[in-house]
């Protein structure tokens, strides 16, 4: 178990992650001793976390987690981050959505992300059943400023970052370190029981608990509240490819989103910066998982039902092994209670398919981050006060949902639809963008909706897409 201990309250004017980093590294060596900056992330530790009570625990450091854990840290509040997995740790998720931008500029890492070199992302593109390859929604047609491009990120690195970032924050920051037991007690402080990777565990009280443990969902599950979407209980089958086609030579590369010709599946294609393309096959669970054959078979048979992929795979070859994961997408009854809130996938998942996850991470980390930090300092940590953000972020996400659906509609086609309704790109731009938290982002479905409503009654919207 590594254990960086931390006692820093961010003070003074300079509040830049270079100035940051620089008090911290003199306030860790002073600490410990031996603690020093340029150990973070290596083997050595202690085993016991030396403080026993915190305002706030957070479980689970992915985006979710990290970012909530640096923005209550950064306000004077004690705060642990627990990790269960050694960082740097894979993970799935490597396409960003631009809105990204303002969460790292508001945790002062968009130089670090530039400095990791992270292939740029500057639009998506979608292919259809029939193998056309629609004109590609780029961001920076709608708009001019610096967040109009974002990236693909190598997920060990890019949660690495945020996990320094918490830290860097003042956050004490723990990975190896299983969360085994949450006792929430009818009144705050609660009790969170750890157990590191030597088996020991110690037992920490917290007035506020943040779960951020994505799918693990510690808290929706323990107390029943998660609930799967009927109609998305897809599969994902994903690996890493060399030698895949690399439309921007690497550089800038859209995300590709690639319909089978029976659209019964999609493939996503996301070119990383190690050289690799990471592609991944979604369907639903039953058409993916118990067709018979293994995963790598059906990802095969796929590929063959895919011209648009096996073009751009033709001289390619696997990296390691397949991956795969089910019944990813839910949503969660209670978002909040006394002493406890959700962030990320541990409060709801809706489908991979607009690479919306690891924003929506960030932006509920940092919007309860803020909500947890005013809390605390008021002695207000109730379910309203922790979850004061949640209705304005259900109102953004809901639109993001409503686009999945739309996805998933097999007689919608998005090429048709924006061959009818042009004036509509800028608006279908600002969801893929992710900007569902300002404006009128439900814009689109004023005219998407009727003729997704036609096209399901199988009027014939090809006709009327060029009439
Ligand atoms: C197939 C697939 C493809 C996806 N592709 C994309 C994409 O291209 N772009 C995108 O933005 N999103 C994508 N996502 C979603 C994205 O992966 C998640 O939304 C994102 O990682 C959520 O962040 P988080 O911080 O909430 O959770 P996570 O990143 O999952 O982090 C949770 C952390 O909690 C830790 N944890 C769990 N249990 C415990 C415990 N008991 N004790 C201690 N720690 C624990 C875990 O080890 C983990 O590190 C995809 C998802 C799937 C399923």
């Amino acid at each position: 178990m590594l254990v960086v201990q931390s006692s820093l309250r961010v003070a003074g004017d300079d509040n830049s992650l270079g100035a940051l980093i620089r008090r911290r590294r003199r306030n860790v060596q002073f600490l410990s001793g031996w603690h020093d900056f340029a150990e973070f992330g290596c083997e050595k530790g202690i085993t016991m976390i030396a403080n026993r009570s915190y305002d706030c625990v957070v479980l689970g450091a992915g985006p979710g987690g990290s970012s909530a854990a640096a923005i209550v840290a950064e306000q004077g509040l004690s705060v642990l981050l627990v990790e269960r997995d050694k960082m740097p740790r894979f993970h799935v998720g490597e396409s960003l959505m631009p809105e990204t931008y303002w969460v790292f500029e508001r945790l002062g890492i968009v130089n670090e992300l530039d400095r990791i070199g992270f292939t740029r992302k500057y639009g998506v593109q979608f292919v259809s059943s029939n193998d056309r390859e629609t004109k590609p929604f780029v961001f920076a047609e709608h708009d001019s400023r610096p967040c109009n491009e974002t990236w693909h990120v190598d997920r060990a690195k890019f949660d690495h970052l945020l996990f320094e970032t918490a830290f860097n924050r003042g956050a004490t920051c723990v990975d190896g370190t299983r969360v085994l037991e949450i006792d929430i007690r009818n009144k705050s402080p609660h009790l969170v029981t750890l157990q590191g990777e030597d088996g020991k565990q110690q037992e920490i009280s917290a007035k506020v608990i943040i779960d951020a443990s994505g799918q693990s969902s510690l808290l929706a599950n323990r107390f029943q509240t998660k609930e799967y979407y009927d109609d998305l209980r897809k599969a994902a089958i994903w690996g890493y490819y060399d030698g895949a086609v690399r439309a921007g030579g690497g550089k800038a590369e859209v995300t590709c989103i690639l319909h089978t010709k029976t659209k019964d599946a999609w493939f996503w294609y996301i070119p990383l910066s190690d050289g690799t393309v990471s592609v991944g096959l979604v369907g639903d669970n039953d058409f993916l998982l118990k067709r018979g054959g293994s995963p790598a078979k059906t990802f095969e048979t796929e590929i063959n039902n895919c011209p648009g992929v096996k073009r751009r795979l033709m001289d390619a070859k696997l990296r390691g092994k397949f991956a795969v994961a089910k019944e990813f997408s839910y949503t969660v009854k209670e978002q909040s209670g006394d002493g406890w809130v959700l962030v990320g996938d541990a409060g709801g998942f809706i489908d991979p398919c607009y690479s919306s996850g690891v924003f929506l991470a960030l932006k509920s980390g940092v919007m309860a981050g803020e909500a947890v930090a005013e809390g605390l300092h008021a002695g207000d940590t109730s379910a309203k006060q922790l979850g004061k953000w949640t209705r304005e972020y259900e109102a953004g996400v809901k639109w993001i949902r409503k686009l999945v659906r739309a996805f998933y509609t097999k007689e919608f086609s998005f090429g048709s639809f924006m061959n009818a309704h042009p004036e509509h790109a800028k608006n279908v731009t600002n969801l893929l963008i992710g900007r569902v938290f300002e404006g009128n982002p439900g814009k689109v479905f004023e005219d998407m909706d009727p003729w997704i409503e036609k096209a399901k009654r199988g009027e014939d919207m090809e006709m009327a897409a060029s009439n």
